[in-house]
């Protein structure tokens, strides 16, 4: 698929899709393209003025950070992780000990490398589960937890090496951005690791096109499991959170509970079919279901903020979004299914 290779040229990512055990150190050295560091300094300045706006406008930055920013997340995982991970803000405040040349470069300990993923999950599961109990309507409180993020992804650059403080381990969007992003359609080279300091398995900005069929793939049931089982709640949590959590008129308990029976009857349903289906597939097929499932609810979310935005009605685009986001998910399930094949052949 054409995008800029790690060189920063355009080209065609041939090696990923060959490869499904990717440890090799990286030749990339130098600095990346100036393209990076100017995307990278735009973005970490909107994502400054959006919290700002939480403590000094809490609607706008609310309207920004759940109604545009947030909904626009998933599709660009699945079409371009790589674009995200080179500017996400975060990163940038992980990488910047590195750049300053003050990160300690510590090897990340047995705990972090073994159960970064899992604590990533939580935290992921944990800060949207937040959002019925008041955390989507409180911009002070929601830009106080960006502050703690951002300062936790800065303290994990400083401490370890590579992205294996925040990126790479434990930040709540990784397990959504490699779920979706399994299988790119468009890739980017890394422009942080430069050079590549090995600091985690199966990494994603080494090998886009298959480190999450690796980690599917990993002979240590310890490391599979987590991200079956983050596929498994994807559709379920989905549904739960737009049809049930956040239905303000019912009691809070009573919507968790059903949110949570949501959730168990998708993990059961996953449960069974595995019996018949390889994981491999199956966590495919629920997170293609859960991204359509998050655009049909959500669309009209992203639509709404849009017309408080531009003054004018938008309703109609949640059908172009929908319909973009399936077809984005059929081309993306066709080069699943083939990478799913090479590795069923090894
Ligand atoms: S995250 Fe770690 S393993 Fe991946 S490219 Fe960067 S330094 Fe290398």
């Amino acid at each position: 698929m054409p995008g800029i290779t790690e060189s920063g040229t355009v080209g065609v990512d041939h090696e990923a899709a060959g490869q499904l055990s990717p440890r090799r150190t990286s030749p990339i050295q130098g600095r990346p393209p100036l393209i990076w560091p100017v995307a990278q300094a735009v973005v970490f300045i909107a994502f400054a003025a959006v919290v700002v706006l939480l403590f000094a406008r809490p609607e706008t930055g609310l309207t920004l950070l759940f109604g545009i920013a947030i909904p626009l997340l998933p599709l660009t995982f699945l079409i371009a992780p790589g674009l995200w991970r080179n500017v996400c803000p975060l990163a940038s405040a992980n990488q910047l000990p590195r750049t300053l040349r003050i990160s300690r470069r510590l090897h990340p300990p047995k705990w972090l490398y073994s159960y970064g993923y899992p604590i990533a999950m939580a935290l992921f599961f944990g800060l949207v589960c937040a959002r019925p109990a008041g955390l989507d309507r409180n911009g002070p409180v929601m830009g106080a937890v960006l502050l703690v993020v951002l300062l936790a992804a800065f303290i994990g650059g400083l401490a370890f090496k590579g992205k294996s403080g925040w990126c790479s381990t434990v930040c709540p969007l990784l397990p959504l951005e490699r779920a979706y992003g399994r299988t790119p359609l468009i890739t980017f080279g890394n422009a942080h690791c430069r050079p590549c300091l090995g600091c985690t398995k199966n990494c994603y900005d080494r090998k886009p096109a298959n480190a999450y069929t690796a980690d599917l793939s990993d002979r240590a049931r310890s490391w599979r499991v987590p991200r079956e089982l983050f596929a498994a709640v994807l559709p379920g949590f989905v549904v739960g959170f737009f049809t049930i959590a956040t239905h303000a008129g019912q009691p809070l308990a009573g919507r968790y509970l059903g949110f949570g029976l949501c959730v168990l009857a998708g993990v059961a349903l996953f449960g069974a079919l595995s019996t018949f289906a390889s994981t491999t597939t199956l966590t495919a097929v629920y997170t293609g279901v859960a991204l359509n499932l998050f655009y049909w609810f959500g669309g009209p979310v992203f639509t709404a903020a849009l017309a408080r935005i531009l003054g004018v009605n938008v309703d109609w685009l949640r059908w172009p979004l929908s319909a973009t986001v399936l077809a984005a998910t059929v081309w993306w399930a066709s080069r699943t299914a083939g990478v799913n094949r090479r590795v069923s052949r090894r």
